[in-house]
Formats: structure tokens, sequence, C-alpha cells
């Protein structure tokens, strides 16, 4: 019996282990970089890539106990592979919550979160919280490597801070501005006495609906798939008051049209394909593309197998020109979805290789610098509170 009871022990002590062990690896697994090789960078791509503000809208890093101020050879995202990159400004978004599936076209909002699974095993502390709060930790971790870079990041809450990051950018390229947005309005918890909590901490952009349907938009990965609520309705336009972009990236058809109907400020998709060269639920239709495009927004074009069917920069750039040919060169965008549990063909300090790729493809240097940064730019513009 007390045999038994070692063995016991000792096979219940080893999972333990072996669930910390996953915990700390954890990005290992689920942000990966391909081994797919890459286009070789000529001197005109360099040159192009440098000269152009390049934006990302889209990088889940801070949801990783990953320390971003370190270069590292896990995951996609740190300060030294965003300079690498030279990126301009990314956007950080906050994922809070998501329902273990397995069935990713039909998420029960009721399941249980799998991101808890992965903070307890991380010993994360956003494993107790919240939504809103986990939002908040981080906002708060964002708030950290700014502090920490001694005015090397640079916050964007307005378009003066946007002017300004893109100057110092320009003087010295080792400057990368930061702004900050929620995938998911679950985030707010039902409550929009939240809103204001939220942007005070920073967001500039909300994802109406992550992988779940919730009490204000129904998600293309919902099962509903419904259009907006009248709390829905009611964040817009409160949200377009404030200074809080609208992005439509996860959101169902249906929701995507009710937008649209009410929205008056140009919208974003942070990080999705289209179903022209990627049939997928999540992706746009021709006619949502023309229709993102009538409100002057940017469709941020994501480098993932479930965007783009692949992983390859030449799936990337098709989907880009898809949209071009339909709407002009002045609506794309990079939308990466780095660190999001995605697996891609290069992290950010490798971004050069995109710029080539689109040279290769035939797009011209005035398309590929709008494509880098300059459309997304001209939204945030458009969106972000004055001061
Ligand atoms: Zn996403």
């Amino acid at each position: 019996m007390r045999r038994l009871l070692w063995r016991l022990l000792i096979v219940v002590a080893a999972g333990v282990a072996l669930f910390f062990w996953f915990g700390a690896n954890l990005e290992r697994f689920v942000n990966r970089v391909d081994a797919v090789v890459l286009p070789g960078v000529t001197e005109e791509a360099l040159r192009i890539h440098d000269e152009s503000l390049v934006v990302d809208l889209h990088a889940d890093s801070l949801l990783f106990d990953r320390d971003l101020s370190v270069r590292s050879d896990i995951g996609h995202v740190d300060l030294p592979r965003l300079r690498e990159g030279g990126v301009a400004l990314q956007m950080f978004t906050a994922a809070t919550r998501m329902p273990f599936t397995f069935d990713i076209h039909e998420v029960d909002a009721n399941g249980s979160d799998i991101l808890t699974v992965g903070f307890v095993a991380q010993r994360a502390p956003m494993a107790g919280m919240g939504p809103r709060d986990r939002a908040l930790h981080q906002a708060g971790r964002l708030g950290e490597l700014i502090e920490s870079s001694e005015g090397a990041v640079m916050p964007v809450r307005t378009r003066a801070d946007l002017d300004a990051a893109i100057a110092a950018h320009r003087e010295n390229s080792d400057v990368v501005g930061v702004i900050f947005g929620i995938e998911g309005a679950h985030a707010l918890e039902g409550d929009l006495d939240n809103l204001p909590v939220l942007f005070d901490a920073g967001v500039r952009m909300i994802g109406l609906a992550h992988f779940f349907d919730n009490e204000f938009a129904g998600s293309a990965h919902g099962i509903e798939k419904g259009g907006l609520s009248d709390l829905g309705r009611e964040l817009i336009a409160r949200m377009e008051a404030m200074g809080i972009a609208i992005d439509l990236a996860h959101l169902s058809p249906t929701a995507i049209d009710d937008v649209l109907a009410i929205a008056n400020k140009p919208l974003l998709v942070s990080h999705t394909g289209v179903r022209a060269t990627c049939d997928s639920p999540r992706n746009l239709s021709d006619e949502h593309i023309r229709a993102i495009a009538n409100t002057g927004g940017a469709i941020g074009i994501g480098y993932f197998e479930l965007a783009i069917c692949g992983t390859n920069p030449t799936e990337i750039v098709a989907a880009m020109k898809h949209v071009i040919e339909l709407v002009g060169d002045e609506h794309v965008a990079l939308g990466s979805d780095y660190d999001g549990g995605t697996e891609v063909a290069f992290d950010t300090s490798q971004l050069r290789a995109l710029t080539q790729q689109m040279l290769d493809d035939g797009l011209s240097e005035e398309s590929i610098r709008k494509i880098a940064g300059e459309n997304a730019i001209r939204v945030l513009r458009r969106t972000l509170p004055r001061r």
C-alpha cells in the first residue's frame, strides 16, 4: 500500500513538473517560426523598406510572460527585433479570454478558458484575473516596457503622440512607437463604464469580438454569429466619440454589416485574410472589402494559416494584391498576428523579406510604402483623439 502511494506521488509530481515545464516553454510551442526559405533581400528592397514607415496592426506579445526589452529567439516580437525590422509603430493587442474548443468555427462562450490554463502553467498573475483586469495588466506590462526604454519606446495615445513618434523614428530608427488595443469587447465585461477605464489605460482600438459571441457583437467563430446588440451600437458611438478605433477582425459577417451601417469613421481590420485567396469564415468577402474601403479604412493582412491558408510570403502578398485589385492600394496594411498563438514564416526582425516579396510580385514602390504603414497611419490619424 505504501509503495503504491509512493508511486502515485511520483507520477503526480512528474505531472506537475511537466505542466510547469510546458508553461515555461509555452511560446516555443505556440508562437513558432516556420523553416521557410525567404527571398534574399536586394539593395532596392532594403532601401524601400528602410525609407518606409513600417506599421503593424496586431501583436499579442503582452500575453506571454517574456521580457520584451530583451532580444529573444522565442516568439515573434520584442523591442530589439522591432528595431531590426525597421518598425516605426507596433499595435500591441490584449487577448483576455479564449474558450477551449475542438471546433474553431463554433466556439461556445461558456467553455472553459484555455488562456487560464496557459497563465497557470506560466505562473503568470493573470491566471486569477477577469478579462478587464487581464487587459489592464497587459497595459501595465506595455507601460513597463515604455518606462524601461528611457524614451526609445514612445506611447501613442493621441494624434500629437503619433506625429511625435513618427518624427522621432525618422530622426532615430531605434525609436519605436507603441499603441495599445484589445482583442474582444468581452474585456468590458458587459459594462460600458469599463470603457473609460480601458481608455485611460491607453486602449485606442477594440476588436469587437474575439473567438466567441459576446454581449456586444457576434463572432465569426461564435455559435449565433449574430450582429450588433443595442449595447454594441452604444459601444461604437462611444468609441468613436472618445477616439478608439473599431477593429472588425474576428467579427461575424452580420456584425460587420451592422457596424458598416452606423460607423462614421474609417474602420480597421487588424489581422485578417480575404476569402478570394483563403476561404475561411474569419476572412473578408469582396463585398466587405469594398465597404471597408468606402469608409476610408485599412485591412491588415495576417501572416498565419487561418488568414492566408499558408505562411509563405507569396501567400501574404496574394491576399494584398486581391485587395488592391478590388479597391486600390490605399486600403491594405500589415496585420501580422505575431505572438497570437501563430506559426509564421518570419518574425518581425525579418520583415524586409515581405518587402522583397511585394517587390518581386510587381508592387510599385509607392504601393509598398502605403501598405507598409502609410495607410494604417492615415486611419489612426482619423480615429485617435486630437490630444
Ligand atoms: Zn486574433
